[in-house]
């Protein structure tokens, strides 16, 4: 696997994709998710000047990011996997972004440590939405979100504290065609005033980008099948 030549290729792909489509964004960021890759080809992408980062495990994050932050200390590391509120404090510590706020406990587990001046590397948090509606699947419904949002501006655990909205993010059941789960996304960010929207993934990031996605989480594509 040769993983600074896919980056070149992907990134080439997004920017194809994104100027040819008058709803897309203006900027788009590739995340590279990371989870269960081995350390060489994560440190290939740094030394080519990649530093956004995906992992879906607050332990696994924890084993690797702590180390090549030392080396690469403005990378940004997200969140992209269910967060468990006793993990909450670790994640604030851990990650820029957390993509996967979902539950009315696990606002007032961010809001409170946030609150008590902890975890203060991680300023920016989107809410996970189950788009498809699947009973295995994280994230809030269609209909639940608004009801969320209204949380995170006054959660119970910390009612001064509110924990800022920036993004919506998805994943779209798998064995459908993702696009009008795409658009319903952009949809509701819309509907909610929300800038961001993390969608598409190795197998969809160009249609997530030609519906408007401000970020593509892009895995095996770039670094091949995982080592599980
Ligand atoms: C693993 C994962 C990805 C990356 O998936 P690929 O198909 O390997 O690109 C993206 N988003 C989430 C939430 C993931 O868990």
């Amino acid at each position: 696997m040769d993983t600074a030549k896919n980056l070149s290729l992907i990134l080439t792909r997004m920017e194809k994709a994104r100027a040819n489509s008058p709803a897309a964004a203006k900027r788009v960021e590739l995340i590279a998710v990371s989870k269960a890759q081995g350390e060489a080809a994560i440190v290939e992408l740094l030394e080519a000047g990649h530093r956004t980062f995906g992992e879906n495990k607050v332990q696994e994050a924890k084993t690797k990011w702590p180390a090549l932050r030392e080396r690469f200390p403005d990378v940004s590391l997200h969140l992209i996997g269910s967060l468990q509120s006793n993990k909450a404090a670790e994640a604030l510590e851990l990650f820029d972004v957390i993509e996967t706020v979902d539950r009315p406990s696990l606002v007032d587990a961010l809001a409170k440590t946030r609150n008590e001046g902890r975890g203060a590397r991680c300023k920016t948090f989107y809410v996970q939405v189950n788009i498809g509606e699947e009973p295995q699947k994280g994230g809030v419904t269609p209909a639940e979100l608004g009801d969320l949002l209204e949380y995170c501006r006054t959660p119970r655990s910390s009612p001064l504290a509110p924990l800022p909205i920036a993004g919506l993010m998805c994943v779209p059941p798998a064995d459908k065609n993702p696009a009008p789960y795409f658009a319903l996304l952009r949809k509701l960010a819309t509907g909610h005033g929300i800038q961001q929207l993390s969608m598409g993934m190795s197998g969809d990031f160009e249609t997530a980008i030609r519906l408007g996605a401000t970020s593509v989480r892009v895995g095996t594509a770039l670094f091949g099948e995982r080592l599980y």
